[in-house]
């Protein structure tokens, strides 16, 4: 299946939530979201509002999911055998997976506007775990990993925009501004996962 190319607003209008999938936009009065038709789904029955049946609900979360991630239906898929077989609850796993993907963690350190930048920042080889440049996105980062922008990067003006404006990061991850080096100290838990996602609901979907 081909990656998603259309509009990423339309995706958030489709589950009816923000997914901050467009940097800046997401938290400004621009947001699809924050206008009054775009709080409709797309398409021409986007503001009919039905009971969800039970498949609807496991569907909507799996797409959630998905997007928020920005994979393809093959490589989520991927993620939940993976999950499946690996020991504690499947949920949990499958969500811790997604979240030490090292596009999230480049996110979630503040180095770039979205998980769409950070992807690219990483195939551009603009990244490094541990002194290695790493390009590719879905890389799972470890306990104790050292993540760093190459040398020529930390000029950049978006760079240094974003560490100006940087926030607190996640507890299981920690960042030096000065040196623009993040570091993994723990892994995630259900607690710290990026998005309100219902990983049992996802379980059942594709458990039928
Ligand atoms: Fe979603 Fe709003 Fe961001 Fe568009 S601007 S991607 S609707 S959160």
């Amino acid at each position: 299946m081909a990656r998603y190319i259309g509009s990423a607003c339309k995706q958030c209008r489709t589950e009816r939530e923000k997914l901050f999938l467009k940097g800046e936009r997401c938290n400004s009065s621009k947001c699809a979201l924050e206008r009054k038709r775009g709080k409709n789904a797309p398409g021409q029955h986007g503001a009919k509002k039905g009971k969800m049946s039970d498949y609807a609900k496991h569907l909507r979360e799996k797409q959630k999911a998905r997007r928020v991630f920005g994979l393809t239906e093959q490589q989520f898929k991927r993620y939940f055998i993976v999950a499946e077989k690996m020991p504690g609850l499947t949920s949990d796993t499958l969500l811790k997976l997604l979240e030490m993907r090292l596009d999230n963690v480049v996110y979630k350190l503040g180095l770039s506007y979205s998980r769409k930048n950070a992807r690219q920042m990483v195939m551009h080889g603009l990244i490094c775990v541990n002194g290695k440049k790493i390009d590719v996105p879905r890389y799972q980062v470890k306990k104790d990993d050292v993540i760093t922008v190459k040398a020529s990067y930390k000029d950049n003006v978006n760079l240094k925009k974003l560490m100006e404006n940087l926030v607190a990061v996640p507890s299981w991850l920690t960042f030096n501004k000065e040196a623009v080096e993040g570091k993994v100290v723990n892994e995630p838990l259900k607690e710290d996962f990026s998005h309100p996602i219902n990983g049992q609901l996802i379980v059942e979907f594709y458990s039928k």
